[in-house]
């Protein structure tokens, strides 16, 4: 019988409950078990697709197309699980079910309430991750205990106990031990207050993770596990992780997490192997070289706006022996200032992904002048579509080249609308989504980088590279290194005559993960390294 573990957040939010959440599954999975890893999210839109970075973060696509919230990109990037939609449910797509059935008159003239009908489909949602082959079904509760959104979840999980039997469940709880410097003290009272409020509405927690920024002391935890009614070996520490957030599962196995989990859940678990885990970390703390890349986008200020890419890097860097040190560069700063005072000095640029206008210009020119300059480039979505309007603007001479995006009446549309998006005016879950297949150029630098030709990567776009011009920017040495396998669509561009400059239509960042990065950025990262070392040796700017 298939297990569940329900990971809840108390006191404040962003706490890494997806972290935390990624951590158990990888450390379960590191004992034996097969996992699955859901994540709900207690909001009313019906995915974060149509969210604002600002609000939102990243919006992580999966294989199957579906938009989904950052922290499948932790689950993802910790366990070798398969996640699919039915790893990530908002209140909205709840709602929307619960609704469509009122519709075709599945209730039979009832009343149709939060509780059952809601909290019924929310059960539905976790049970359907249980299979003879899943040993534990994680799931996290998105938002903070006592948020008015997220009660029905609560309640459903609290319901769900009862169902299958306690024994069968466990409830772990995250929270805050906030230092309070005036008083030189940790402070335990909200995590009293909060487990108080999960009491309240019928669930005791089994386990509380607490993050501190300093180690709890055995008073401390025997404190909270008196007020928080649990044992002190189920008073779990995790103190900030300066260095990486992949030691968040190592300070868990310290504190003796996925033992007590194994105990309490009675799982059939064997022997704990983190070997590659320890050699990651090790890597990781032990660089040979610090090479700098400039990411430019729009959301340079916002830490959680390009994750997946700053993860990728990181792992990239990890496999080259390379700190990176990552540039955010605002793309209107490039603008207002220029590309040479920006990223003079840089080792690599980077371009990610985005939709609108603005700072579109500043992504342009600084595509330029890593091209001018020999920088190696990598540019993903937007990033592809830039670097392919700087070309056709300054190297295949089409004046006034944009994408329709941009300028509906440019005389040079070298981007423009997909045909299947010309019909569509809903803007929720209709891009160009999910994984496809590409077929790769044999000897190009996406070929080398792959070891193959033929390759699936996630996509997100509505706008693609326009037929009508590859004469001509080929005739003027852009060449198409990777299209769709009907020949149509252009997935990968690249300049050969460049020391490394390749764009993709694709997400390449959301496969990537710490022990498998992914072949491009890996030999993007490779090339910057190169240039570093080549600098160093000119002696110039560094
Ligand atoms: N806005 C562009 C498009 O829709 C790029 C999308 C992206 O970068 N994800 O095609």
């Amino acid at each position: 019988m298939t297990k569940h573990i329900f990971v809840t957040g108390g006191v404040v939010s962003s706490l890494g409950k997806g972290l935390t959440s990624a951590s158990i599954g990888m450390l379960l999975q590191q004992r034996g078990l097969a996992i699955r890893l859901q994540k709900f999210d207690p909001y009313i839109n019906v995915d974060p697709g149509t969210m604002s970075p600002y609000q939102h973060g990243e919006v992580y696509v999966l294989d199957d197309g579906s938009e989904t919230d950052l922290d499948l990109g932790h689950y993802e990037r910790f366990t070798n699980t398969h996640l699919t939609r039915d790893s990530n449910y908002t209140t909205g797509q709840i709602y929307q079910s619960v609704i469509n059935k009122e519709r075709r008159g599945e209730f039979l003239g009832k009343t149709v309430q939060v509780i059952p009908h809601i909290t019924n489909e929310i059960k539905q949602a976790i049970s359907k991750l249980d299979s003879d082959e899943v040993d534990v079904v994680i799931t996290e509760i998105g938002g903070t205990v006592g948020d008015i959104e997220s009660q029905p979840f609560l309640e459903a999980i609290r319901q769900f106990a009862l169902d299958v039997g306690k024994e069968n469940c466990l409830y772990i709880h995250l929270t805050l031990i906030p230092y309070l410097k005036a008083a030189a003290e940790l402070k335990t009272k909200p995590t009293q207050h909060s487990v108080g409020q999960l009491r309240q509405i019928g669930i005791q927690p089994d386990i509380l993770v607490c993050r501190t920024e300093r180690s709890l002391s055995h008073d401390e935890c025997s404190k909270i596990a008196l007020f928080c009614n649990v044992p002190i070996d189920a008073v779990i520490e995790e103190k900030d992780k300066e260095f990486s957030v992949y030691e968040v599962p190592m300070s868990l196995v310290e504190h003796g997490m996925d033992e007590l989990i194994v105990k309490k859940l009675g799982l059939p678990a064997g022997e704990l192997d983190l070997g590659d885990w320890r050699n990651l970390l090790h890597r990781m703390r032990n660089p040979e070289h610090e090479i700098s890349i400039a990411v430019v986008g729009k959301y340079a200020e916002h830490r959680d706006a390009y994750k997946s890419i700053y993860e990728a890097l990181d792992h990239a860097g990890t496999a080259h022996r390379a700190q990176i040190r990552v540039q955010r560069i605002h793309s209107e700063a490039v603008e207002r200032e220029g590309a040479e005072r920006l990223l003079s000095g840089v080792d690599g640029l980077l371009v990610p992904g985005g939709f609108g206008e603005r700072g579109i210009e500043g992504k342009v020119d600084a595509v330029r002048f890593a091209r001018e300059k020999g920088i190696p480039f990598l540019g993903i979505c937007l990033g592809m579509q830039c670097a392919v309007v700087e070309y056709a603007r300054n190297v295949v001479g089409l004046e006034g080249a944009n994408s329709t995006e941009f300028d509906k009446n440019t005389p040079h549309p070298v981007i423009c609308l997909l045909d299947e998006q010309k019909n569509i005016t809903d803007k929720g879950g209709t891009m160009r989504l999910g994984a496809q297949p590409a077929e790769l150029v044999p000897e190009s630098k996406a070929a080398e980088c792959y070891k193959t030709e033929k390759i699936s990567e996630r996509h997100r776009h509505r706008y693609e590279f326009n037929n009508d011009y590859r004469r001509q920017f080929a005739d003027r040495g852009m060449q198409i290194t990777g299209a769709s396998s009907d020949g149509k669509l252009v997935e990968i561009v690249e300049v050969p005559d460049h020391p490394w400059f390749l764009a993709v239509q694709f997400h390449p960042e959301f496969k990537s993960q710490p022990i498998a990065p992914q072949p491009l950025f890996a030999g993007f990262i490779g090339a910057a390294v190169e240039h570093h070392a080549a600098g160093l040796q000119v002696g110039g700017r560094r």
